[in-house]
C-alpha cells in the first residue's frame, strides 16, 4: 500500500510524506512551509517531486536540504522545466566552504515534455550542474516495488502531476490449497514469472509440477496514490487527470477555493471544490483527499470547502 500525510499544519502550505509498504525510504511531494515533519523524516527522503515552484510549493526545500547535508547519500529531485537551475540557484546562495565533495550528490530530473526527461547531476561546493543524460519516458522514478509517471497541467506555468503505483504482485491462495504455506510459495511464484510450467514443486516429500500448482495463483493488483496539485479546472487539464488518474486508488488533490471564489480561482489558473470532486469521480478514483487551501479561509470556511468537495465527489 502507498500512503500520504499532509505535513504541513493550518496556515501553513503543502507538502506531503509518502510511505510505501515494504520500502525502507520514504519520499516528499512538495515542500511548502510544513512544521510537521521530523529530522528523521527528512534524513530518509530518497526522492522529492516537485509539482512547480510558486514559493509556497518550494519555500521549504532549504530545510530538507539542510538536513540531508553531509549523509553521503544521493537524493534526486524531481520537477518541472528550469528545476535544475533553481534548485542550483537556491544551493548557490549560501557559503559551503566547509562542506566536502561527497557530501550529498543531487540527482536532477527535470520533465520537459510528456516523455522526455533531462537528467542533471550536481556535488558540492560549487554546485555545477552537469548534464548526465536525457531519456524519453514517461516514467520519472522507479523501484522495484513502484513507479511513478507524471502528467504536465497547466496553471499559467507548468505544474506536474504524479502518480504513484505499485507493482502488481502475485499471490497464493493458501486457503484453497492442500498444502500448508512453506518454501515451496517462492518456488512457485518464481516458476510462474519465469514460465516453468514443467519445474518440479517439492511441498514436503512430495514433488509436483508447478503447472499443477498454477490455479492457486492469484494476482493481486498495486495500490495507486495520486498527488495533483495547482492546476486551472479546464479541460485539457481534465483530459490530461482523466488519462493518468482513471481508477487510481486515491488522489489527494488541489482545492485551493470555494465555488464561492470561482472567479478568483480562474484568474489565478487554480482549481477550487466542485471541479476537483467532479472530474475525479467521473474518473472512477477510489478516494479523494482534498488539499492546499487558500490562507484566506478560517477554519469554519476551510470545513465548508471539504464539504463542496465532498459533495461533488460523491455526486
Ligand atoms: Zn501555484
Ligand atoms: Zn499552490
Amino acid at each position: 500500500m502507498i500512503r500520504a500525510s499532509i505535513k504541513s499544519k493550518e496556515k501553513e502550505d503543502i507538502s506531503l510524506l509518502i510511505n510505501i509498504d515494504n520500502h525502507p525510504w520514504n519520499y516528499i511531494c512538495d515542500c511548502g512551509q510544513a512544521s510537521g515533519f521530523s529530522v528523521k523524516e527528512y534524513q530518509n527522503t530518497k526522492a522529492i517531486f516537485i509539482s512547480h515552484t510558486h514559493f509556497d510549493h518550494f519555500l521549504g526545500w532549504d530545510q530538507i536540504m539542510r538536513h540531508q547535508m553531509d549523509s553521503k547519500q544521493k537524493v534526486i529531485i524531481c520537477g518541472p522545466l528550469n528545476i535544475a537551475k533553481q534548485v542550483q540557484s537556491k544551493l548557490r546562495a549560501y557559503t559551503w566552504n566547509l562542506i566536502s565533495e561527497d557530501a550529498i550528490t543531487y540527482e536532477i530530473r527535470e520533465i520537459v515534455s510528456e516523455d522526455l526527461i533531462k537528467v542533471y547531476s550536481m556535488v558540492p561546493n560549487n554546485w555545477e550542474l552537469i548534464e548526465e543524460k536525457t531519456i524519453s519516458s514517461k516514467v520519472v522514478y522507479q523501484e522495484d516495488n513502484f513507479t511513478v509517471r507524471y502528467a504536465i497541467l497547466d496553471h499559467k506555468t507548468p505544474c506536474i502531476a504524479y502518480r504513484f503505483d505499485e507493482v502488481d504482485s502475485l499471490k497464493i491462495n493458501i486457503e484453497k490449497s492442500p498444502y500448508p504455506g512453506g518454501p515451496w510459495v517462492k518456488n512457485l511464484k518464481e516458476a510462474f514469472e519465469q514460465n516453468n510450467p514443467d519445474t518440479e514443486i517439492e511441498i514436503k516429500e512430495e514433488k509436483i509440477r508447478a503447472k499443477d500448482l498454477f490455479h492457486l495463483i492469484e494476482k493481486k493488483i498495486g495500490h495507486s496514490l495520486g498527488v495533483i496539485m495547482d492546476h486551472a479546472a479546464d479541460e485539457s487539464n481534465h483530459q490530461k487527470i482523466s488519462d493518468l488518474f482513471s481508477a487510481c486508488d486515491i488522489v489527494y488533490m488541489e482545492s485551493f477555493f470555494m465555488a464561492a471564489d470561482k472567479e478568483l480561482a480562474m484568474q489565478h489558473f487554480h482549481s477550487y471544490t466542485i471541479p476537483s470532486g467532479s472530474i475525479l469521480k467521473k474518473i472512477g478514483v477510489k478516494e479523494a483527499v482534498p488539499m492546499h487551501f487558500s490562507r484566506k479561509y478560517n477554519a469554519e470556511e476551510i470545513e465548508e470547502l471539504i464539504r463542496e468537495f465532498e459533495q461533488a465527489f460523491e455526486e
